[in-house]
């Protein structure tokens, strides 16, 4: 097992279900569709965020660290659930906060994540938009030097080799759950932004030595820059999971188109995406990720991207509490 040796804190609830999407199945005509409940890991209402952190954290540790630092949006569920992990292990947390998405909706700064934060007894520091955050994180490491502290500082998205390490762990979990239940998947579908979740997806599935297509839906208006990401995370993983055959370039999926004008700003195929899964299926998606991700899919079904014999997991990678933050993009009535 190449993962074995690597140091980890449990924190997620494992494994996370695989579950049919029966009802939204029907209603496209195939593919066989499946959920695979990543928004159900756990902590503090969950995502995939705390798989990678079950590494980070470990790594922090491991190295003496007392205060984690970290950064994203207003509305990030990598922030909440570092916040989350930092209380769990009695660690300090101080957040980078910017205001990047353009979208001024009533109580965006105080309900939803940025709420859950400082609930968790974190530290939040909310820049103006084009501000410096490595830059910010930096300085808020100094000051916990200086006080005699010792910082760990986990970058965007927890996306670094070592993070990108608890996907490689949920493909092995994936691909054991279909075994058991004798389901070949044929796709995996998730929402891609800073790229370690589908480098982490790519490089586990390599490990076992299956082939299964895995789709990013870029969520960050980037497509280029995505795909590029999740590229460049590929060599290092392999090596550090000692891949002598890693996954080569080429293979990186990350489709464009349905991300709309910017990261975090609501579209109406989001809206209609998250609407339809909320009624046909009792599945709650996010506005930020899941929701653009699954109108990705739905997309690329119409459009032909698979056979209805074949088999396809969405990966639900969490994101639920933004639901509150952006409740005007939201149908809030009933038909
Ligand atoms: C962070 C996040 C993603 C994207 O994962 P990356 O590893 O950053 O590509 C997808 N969905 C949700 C809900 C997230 O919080």
């Amino acid at each position: 097992m190449p993962l074995d040796h690597v140091p980890r804190v449990p924190l997620a609830h494992l494994p996370t279900p695989l579950e049919p999407l029966e009802r939204l199945t029907l209603a496209l005509g195939g593919p066989k569709l499946f959920v695979k409940r990543d928004d159900c890991t756990g902590l503090a209402f969950g995502g995939n965020k705390t798989r990678k952190l079950e590494f980070l954290v470990a790594e922090a540790l491991t190295r003496g660290a007392d205060t984690l630092i970290t950064t994203g949006g207003v509305q990030s569920n990598h922030v909440r659930q570092t916040a989350a992990a930092a209380a769990r292990l009695g660690l300090g947390c101080e957040l980078v906060l910017s205001r990047a998405v353009p979208w001024d909706a009533p109580d965006y700064e105080e309900t939803g994540n940025p709420q859950l934060d400082r609930l968790l007894g974190a530290r939040v520091h909310i820049l103006d938009a084009g501000s410096d955050r490595e830059a910010a994180m930096l300085e808020l490491a100094e000051a916990v030097r200086g006080r005699g502290g010792r910082p760990y500082v986990i970058p965007l998205g927890g996306s670094n080799v070592t993070g990108a390490l608890g996907y490689v762990a949920c493909a092995r979990e994936l691909v054991a759950q279909a075994d058991a239940i004798g389901l070949a998947v044929d796709g995996v579908v998730l929402a891609a932004s800073s790229g370690g979740t589908q480098a982490g997806l790519l490089a586990g599935i390599q490990t076992l030595g299956r082939r299964v297509r895995v789709i990013g839906i870029d969520v960050d208006a980037d497509p280029a820059g995505t795909r590029e990401r999740v590229r460049a995370l590929l060599p290092p993983l392999s090596e550090r999971l000692g891949i002598a055959d890693g996954v080569s370039p080429d293979e990186v999926e990350v489709e464009g188109g349905f991300a709309g004008d910017a990261y975090g700003l609501p579209t109406a195929a989001m809206a209609a995406a998250v609407t339809r899964l909320a009624r046909l299926e009792g599945l709650l998606l996010d506005p930020v990720y899941t929701g653009k991700a699954m109108a990705g899919l739905i997309a690329l079904i119409a459009g032909g991207a698979f056979r209805p014999s074949e088999t396809v997991v969405f990966l639900h990678t969490g994101g639920t509490p933004a639901l509150f933050a952006y409740r005007t993009a939201l149908a809030d009535r009933a038909p």
